[in-house]
């Protein structure tokens, strides 16, 4: 055994020197890889312990929580010509957009659906609040499932034609959170480049969160970019709310963004690597 924890110290240095520090981390913000065990064994060699996944159908159900893994299963919905994007793969193997609701509410009763996202609104070119996308925030508001919606802006070649930047706005909500007040949201990616109207919808709704996914990712926003971000969150009083996710970028890279910010304390810490996501999953 001790053989055996000397080897996992060995593996974990190799992957980050932060590793050992994190070792309970919830990912909010993870999509199917196909090379799903080389991604599993770096999210775990990086201290992360719990997932929400969310890809197509298909490929979502072979993920499974085992020992050291906790997996919570999304859905992705509405599905741009029935295509998730950037892989391209089918959403629902039918090839529909939006799923049945009364499907949907089956496999939340059967617990094959843990969280409704993500959400593709903008990517379908409409907003988070259109009427198409009630039944869904009502069976995630009846089952107190949380919603993780795609705000801000994307990324090169998603392969959707309808995108639209606009749709990305955080304040769109507003419309929605009116109709549905106990519904438990969260901003993917938090609403950046609406910064502003991320931070001024979680401070007006308690039940608001975001996540950090591809912000804390250097390849993509510079390092001292996002320090900025989250120095405005936490000036906001928001560190309560703030969650990890990677989006399937480099997982070590991911932590390390965390951990260099000077001006968080450990608790800070704890609490955007996995407290808050823990809140708002229900643990
Ligand atoms: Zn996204």
């Amino acid at each position: 055994m001790k053989l055996i924890a000397c080897l996992a110290t060995i593996v974990l240095l190799g992957h980050s020197s932060f590793a050992q520090k994190q070792d309970k981390i919830f990912d909010v913000h993870l999509h199917g890889d196909p090379k799903q065990q080389e991604q599993l064994d770096a999210l775990k060699a990086n201290g992360v312990r719990t997932i929400a996944v969310s890809t197509s159908w298909s490929m979502q159900q072979t993920y499974k929580s085992d020992k050291s893994l906790k997996v919570l299963q999304g859905l992705m919905l509405p599905c741009p010509n029935g295509k998730v994007p950037y892989s391209l793969q089918p959403c629902f193997e039918d090839g529909r957009e939006w799923p049945d609701p009364k499907w949907v509410e089956e496999q939340v009763k059967q617990k094959r659906v843990h969280f409704i996202g993500e959400v593709l609104s903008q990517y379908y070119g409409i907003s988070s609040s259109d009427s198409a996308m009630y039944p869904y925030y009502s069976i995630a508001e009846k089952y107190r499932l949380p919603v993780g919606i795609h705000t801000g802006s994307a990324g090169p070649d998603h392969g959707c034609p309808d995108f639209k930047e606009e749709m990305g706005n955080p304040l769109l909500l507003k419309q929605t959170l009116a109709k549905f007040p106990n519904l438990r949201v969260w901003l993917m990616h938090a609403g950046v480049p609406f910064l502003n109207e991320c931070i001024e919808i979680m401070k007006a709704h308690p039940n608001v969160y975001a996540d950090i996914s591809v912000l804390n990712n250097p390849r993509i926003i510079p390092a001292g970019e996002f320090s900025t971000i989250m120095k405005k969150f936490i000036d906001a009083g928001l560190e309560d709310r703030l969650m990890f996710g990677s989006d399937n970028g480099p997982i070590y890279l991911a932590v390390k963004s965390v951990e260099q910010l000077s001006f968080l304390t450990s608790a800070q810490k704890e609490k955007i690597f996995y407290l808050n996501a823990e809140r708002l999953f229900g643990k």
